[in-house]
C-alpha cells in the first residue's frame, strides 16, 4: 500500500512541479493543469496546490497524476522513483497527537490568512449589491467587517520573524479559529488544514 503522507513529506511539491516542466512565477503560482487556464490560477504550497479559479486542490501525488495522466498510485511510485523514496511497507505507526512546531503555527496562519483574504476579496467583487436598496448578502457583509483586519493580520505575518510568527498565530486562535469556520462553510478549505 503506498503512503501518500509519507511522500507528502518527502517531496516538496512546488520542487515536482517545476521538476516536472511546471512553470512556477515568484508568487508560487502556475497556470493550472485541471483546466484551460490562461492565467497563474494554481496556488502552490509545500504540501498542497489548490486552484482559484476551477477549485481543483490535492497533494503532490493527485498533482503529479494530472499532469502525466497517471492513476493515483502509478504517480506515488513515479514519485518515488523520481525522488529516490523507499517505499514504507510496515503498517503506518498511528501518531499521537503532538504540539504543532513553530514552523507548522507559522505556515498555519499564513495558509488562512492567505485563504481568507482570497475569499473576502472575492466576496466583496462578486458579492456587491446591485443597488442601495438590495439586501446584503451575508458574504458582502462578511468581506465589509472582516478584510481590512484580516488583511492587515496578513501585512503582520510577512512583517514578522518566524518566531514571531508562531507567537503571532497562538495569540491570534480565536481569530483563525473563526476564519477557518468561514473557510470551511463557503468551502474555501484545502484538504491539508481540514
Ligand atoms: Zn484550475
Amino acid at each position: 500500500m503506498t503512503d501518500f503522507a509519507q511522500i507528502r513529506q518527502l517531496v516538496g511539491l512546488r520542487q515536482a512541479a517545476e521538476m516536472y516542466g511546471l512553470e512556477v512565477n515568484s508568487f508560487g503560482s502556475a497556470r493550472c493543469v485541471f483546466h484551460g487556464d490562461s492565467h497563474p490560477s494554481m496556488r502552490l504550497y509545500d504540501d498542497h496546490f489548490h486552484c482559484y479559479a476551477c477549485g481543483a486542490h490535492g497533494d503532490v501525488t493527485d498533482l503529479t497524476a494530472q499532469m502525466f495522466g497517471l492513476s493515483k498510485s502509478d504517480a506515488a511510485d513515479k514519485l518515488c522513483g523520481d525522488f529516490g523514496i523507499t517505499a514504507n511497507k510496515s503498517p503506518p505507526v498511528v501518531q499521537r497527537k503532538r504540539e504543532l512546531t513553530s514552523r507548522e503555527k507559522s505556515q498555519f496562519a499564513l495558509d488562512i490568512l492567505t485563504d481568507y483574504v482570497v475569499m473576502l476579496r472575492h466576496f466583496r467583487e462578486h458579492y456587491a449589491p446591485f443597488s442601495f436598496d438590495t439586501e446584503l448578502s451575508p458574504q458582502f457583509t462578511e468581506s465589509l467587517q472582516n478584510l481590512d483586519y484580516a488583511e492587515y493580520l496578513w501585512d503582520a505575518w510577512f512583517d514578522s520573524t518566524e518566531d514571531e510568527r508562531a507567537v503571532f498565530f497562538t495569540e491570534n486562535i480565536e481569530q483563525f479559529r473563526r476564519y477557518y469556520a468561514s473557510l470551511v462553510k463557503y468551502g474555501f478549505i484545502r484538504p491539508s488544514l481540514a
